[in-house]
């Protein structure tokens, strides 16, 4: 199913990500852990896509065992390093596993690149030439937002002008980047509204279960940290079930923020944990229950 008439036909969705192994030995695996995460019945589950080589094709992989048990999937896909004949072999592996929705990305510029080399061989230099490209082929295409920001735009006023041109280009929906204060999410909605992008944006949401996780992700996505957060980490970081157990609830706590205020799509960034999945499901259905009644 499209994920576009999913969003258009609830007034809340909830959807699950997950990501494929570096190592072909862990792919049944993390099959198992993506069919155990259908049990809890998500829109759809979103599955990424890996920096390089032969493990690129382990996203398709997951996502048709999704569709096996009848959940819709998500197969992200990157432009970076690619080349156009690499991209059309991927859609084409796409299309045979019959996964019609796609998130376009371009990809984060590749840290070892060195002086001369051309990292966009397909002449793909923005995610939003893979959507023109993956809306002719037929697919219901996502793109990825940053409410703080993308941290190589010069400002959030470029980086939404930006955003607005790759909607243009035929994004059907957003999916943003992790946020630990709702507050960034709510001013970006505004602004989006203000720049005339009105596709369905669904929140990406990061449970913290693990206190060096914080860092990791500060460097990964530029996010602000509150205090509140903050305070769990530094209180709980040496004591991994109490850390885990505040973790799911201060997500918890966003989500509910987030669907009391109007949010219709929240995204659960799972990291391949089933269990993280289930509590933060236990403490929200019925809230998710009476919203699409
Ligand atoms: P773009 O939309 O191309 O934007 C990148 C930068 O270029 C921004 O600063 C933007 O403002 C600027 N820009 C865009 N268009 C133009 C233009 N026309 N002119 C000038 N500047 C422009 N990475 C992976 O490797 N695999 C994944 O599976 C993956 N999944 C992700 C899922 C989500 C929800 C998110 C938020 C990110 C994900 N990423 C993934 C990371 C992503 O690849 C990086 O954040 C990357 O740096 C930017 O990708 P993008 O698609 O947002 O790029």
């Amino acid at each position: 199913m499209k994920i576009v008439d999913i969003l258009n036909s609830k007034k809340v969705s909830l959807s699950f990500e997950v990501f494929p192994p570096k190592k072909q030995e862990a792919l049944e695996s993390i099959k198992k852990t993506a069919v155990e995460l259908t049990s809890l019945n998500p829109d759809f589950i979103s599955v990424t896509f890996g920096a390089g080589g032969s493990t690129q094709g382990y996203t398709a992989d997951i996502a048709q065992a999704i569709e096996n048990q009848g959940t819709t999937a998500l197969a992200h896909l990157t432009c970076v390093r690619s080349t156009s004949e690499a991209l059309n072999h991927i859609i084409s592996n796409l299309k045979e596993k019959n996964i019609s929705n796609v998130l376009a990305l371009r990809g984060d510029f590749p840290k070892d690149s060195v002086e001369g080399e051309n990292v966009f061989p397909s002449g793909f230099v923005h995610a939003s030439d893979l959507v023109t490209l993956l809306k002719k082929e037929g697919f219901c295409v996502g793109g990825a937002c940053y409410p703080e920001g993308h941290p190589e735009s010069t400002s959030r006023e470029t980086d939404i002008e930006n955003l607005k041109h790759k909607v243009d280009a035929g994004v059907d929906f957003l999916t943003t980047q992790m946020f630990f204060d709702n507050d960034m999410l709510y001013s970006f909605l505004y602004r989006l509204q203000s720049a005339g992008i009105h596709v369905p944006v669904l929140a990406g949401i990061m449970p913290i279960t693990n206190a060096n996780q914080v860092s990791r992700m500060v460097d990964l996505s530029n996010a602000y940290i509150p205090r509140k957060l903050l305070a769990i980490c530094d209180r709980f970081k040496n004591s991994p079930e109490a850390m885990k157990q505040a973790g799911i609830a201060y997500a918890t706590d966003q989500i509910i923020d987030l669907i009391s205020n109007g949010v219709r799509g929240i995204h659960i960034y799972t990291m391949n944990k089933p269990e993280i999945a289930k509590a933060i499901i236990s403490n929200v259905n019925e809230i998710i229950k009476a919203t699409n009644l």
